[in-house]
């Protein structure tokens, strides 16, 4: 039976007509989660509470990172994977020597609007790892989750979402991962730099590498974390730093410019 991995309802109390993408469609994602009902599905769809939609937030800020890519290979226009670039939020400016990124005017008047993007991206991380793991290892519903579910679903409390600063602008990624992103969990590394931790999770998502806490307590563990994955970023890598504000993350792809 079908039990959703945010509410913990049932088919017999709630509906699971509507296919939810574990990463927006409207970014290229494919994959499904056959555990999520109808009601989760559309709240991470919708406004709350004047906070914007996190599908929203992560479709436009990944979407700047995705088309950096498709560009290179001539991957847009008609008939093409993306046929126009076009975002609600940012003014960006994808030009190949010097690609620049801010928020539109009409948005940059609300102080407290870039503080609502940058909650939104991370709640949208946690969201995508949340329906991945269900999707692919069947753990999450797991209690050690449980965080997460009041995170990303019910919008209480707050968790970190670190960011690895990339040394040299070379990444290895595939056009296939470009067109149809996913999130490849721990057990299915393409990139030896990501290790695997008890308490954290590292993923790889179009180019920019992540890491979440699986568990509430997160802060007891960290500095053994911090030892080990430092050692195995230490090629690739300068620096880890939390996830604030939408610039943190490198959505641009400045680095391939250095
Ligand atoms: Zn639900």
């Amino acid at each position: 039976m079908k039990k959703c991995v945010w509410c913990k309802q049932t088919e017999s109390e709630v509906k699971f007509d509507k296919q939810a993408h574990t990463i927006p469609k409207s970014l290229g994602g494919k994959n499904i989660c056959i555990n999520v009902c109808d009601l989760c599905n559309e709240y991470f769809g919708n406004h709350d509470n004047r906070l914007p939609p996190i599908e929203t937030v992560i479709k436009e800020t990944f979407n700047i990172t995705r088309t950096r890519f498709l560009m290179n290979e001539q991957n847009i226009g008609k008939n093409k994977p993306l046929t126009k670039f076009s975002s609600i939020y940012f003014k960006v400016n994808l030009n190949q020597n010097k690609p620049s990124l801010s928020i539109k005017q009409q948005y940059g008047y609300d102080r407290e609007f870039q503080k609502k993007i940058g909650r939104q991206i991370k709640r949208g991380i946690y969201k995508m790892f949340l329906e991945e793991t269900e999707r692919q290892k069947k753990n999450g519903h797991d209690i050690k989750f449980d965080f997460i579910r009041d995170f990303a679903r019910y919008n209480e409390s707050d968790y970190p979402v670190f960011y690895f600063e990339r040394k040299y602008g070379i990444i290895a990624i595939s056009m296939d991962w470009v067109k149809s992103p996913s999130l490849f969990l721990s057990g299915d590394y393409k990139m030896k730099y990501l290790i695997k931790h008890s308490n954290f999770e590292e993923f790889e998502f179009l180019g920019h590498v992540f890491s979440i806490p699986t568990s509430k307590d997160w802060n007891l563990y960290w500095d053994d974390y911090l030892i080990q994955t430092s050692l195995a970023k230490k090629n690739h890598f300068k620096s880890i730093k939390l996830i604030n504000h939408f610039n943190d993350i490198d959505l641009a792809l400045s680095i391939l410019n250095d």
